[in-house]
């Protein structure tokens, strides 16, 4: 089962019961907009993937503004302080992203969206949309990459803030007694969603309360809970209306600034413009989850690949695994005995004649005609290798999620034994290349 079903069950199973024991507000489980935010949670699931992939590739790029020291003397703290360290770091910079979203006219457009929820309860915690969950995520990811938190601190870490991201929007009315000045709860979080206009830009903080007590905005009674939520805006009810909202929301205003007359003329222009966006943010995130160029992610569509699973199961069989990496990567790691032809040496033209030589040392010996299943580290470096090799008239594949894929399913040890059924040995001259 995909891991973001067994996390909707999972949360589904605690916050139902919940919900209907301790009910803040009498409310249907199917509320109005129910379906918007179950679609959420799922598109928000691969945006959040993407968001994790930008902020490491941002700060790869950028190794020259990283303390190594600094990062070891974090990464040698207790779980336990890296954790609570992570909190406090990653709410201030939540807070400030937050009051942005408030406070900028053109970013309130996006985060109106979340303010659009008029029933709270779990599930509304996902409502956000895709342009301010990057942004937010960044904010909040960054200095915690930058400063080398350790991946089991950071592991805690993300547990909690999204269990307390459900929590705090939760349909329930448990008191937490003191509690609620270090943890966010549904009494702190729940003013911030209030329809009242005197309670408006209250409560910024997702963690700590506290922050909102040290800035002035602070705003949690003991004893009464809002009664009604939302916005004033008119927000669409649908899941593609509300991603187009923030877009179709500037071409109006625009349009009534500069009379362009875009409502007469070009009536459908907002939606293909939203649409578009639509699309290529779909495709830049589904081509940075493959970690690929756009470019590549497409020819990838049109290339015969194949996943650990499959290839284990003897599909495409027999099969000669080539490496494309570099030779410093191949000498770290390599699937079993596999040759290598790196990349560029595939692209100088040489490579492509090895690839050939590779094949023929197996034809020679009368047998059927393998499959070249190229590999690189995820998929990018193999999909190039294969499009370079397409104009042979060899059989090709390519390893989706590359050796990173393999290793997660096959330790080095077990290589030879899993590869021995489904891979035509090379003879030795072949191998020692
Ligand atoms: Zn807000
Ligand atoms: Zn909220």
């Amino acid at each position: 089962m995909p891991e973001v079903v067994k996390g909707f069950l999972i949360l589904t199973c605690i916050f139902m019961p919940l919900e209907r024991i301790f009910s803040l507000h009498n409310q249907k489980i199917f509320r109005l907009g129910w379906a918007t935010d179950a679609t959420y949670f799922f598109t928000g699931h691969f945006i959040g993937r993407a968001g994790a992939l930008v902020v490491a590739v941002t700060l790869s790029m950028m190794t020259d503004l990283l303390n190594p020291e600094l990062q070891s003397k974090i990464a040698s703290q207790p779980i336990w302080l890296q954790f609570l360290e992570a909190i406090v770091i990653s709410d201030m910079a939540y807070y400030i992203a937050h009051r942005m979203l408030h406070e900028v006219p053109w970013l309130w457009q996006f985060h109106a969206v979340h303010h659009s929820i008029e029933h709270m309860d779990w599930l509304a915690a996902v409502r956000v949309h895709p342009c301010e969950q990057l942004f937010t995520q960044i904010c909040k990811m960054m200095p915690l990459y930058w400063l080398g938190f350790t991946k089991e601190a950071f592991a805690v870490y993300a547990l909690y803030s999204a269990a307390i991201a459900f929590l705090i929007h939760a349909n329930i009315t448990i008191k937490f007694g003191p509690l609620k000045w270090f943890v966010a709860t549904p009494q702190f979080h729940h003013w911030h969603h209030s329809k009242s206009p005197k309670i408006h830009n209250k409560n910024f903080a997702v963690q700590l309360p506290l922050l909102d007590l040290l800035f002035g905005t602070l705003y949690m009674p003991t004893k009464k809970m809002p009664d009604r939520y939302g916005v004033s805006n008119s927000i669409p009810a649908g899941y593609l209306g509300q991603i187009l909202y923030p877009f179709i929301r500037k071409i109006k205003m625009l349009n009534n600034r500069l009379k362009l007359g875009i409502d007469r003329y070009f009536r459908p222009l907002p939606v293909i413009l939203g649409l578009s966006s639509i699309a290529i943010s779909s495709l830049t995130v589904m081509a940075l989850i493959n970690h690929m160029d756009i470019p590549t992610f497409i020819a990838s569509w049109n290339s015969q690949q194949v996943t650990v699973a499959e290839l284990q199961q003897g599909k495409l069989k027999p099969v000669i695994l080539i490496d494309v990496r570099s030779p410093e990567e191949y000498a770290e790691d390599r699937i079993g005995e596999s040759p290598l032809v790196p990349l560029i040496d595939i692209e100088a033209g040489f490579g492509i004649k090895q690839v050939q030589a590779i094949a023929r040392s197996i034809v020679k010996s009368n047998q059927p005609q393998p499959t070249i299943v190229l590999y690189c580290a995820r998929g990018g470096r193999s999909v190039k290798a294969y499009q370079k090799l397409q104009k042979t008239n060899l059989k090709l594949a390519f390893l989706s999620g590359g050796i990173t894929a393999w290793r997660e399913a096959v330790p080095a040890k077990q290589d030879a034994e899993i590869l021995a059924p489904i891979t035509r040995s090379l003879p030795e001259t072949v191998r020692s290349n």
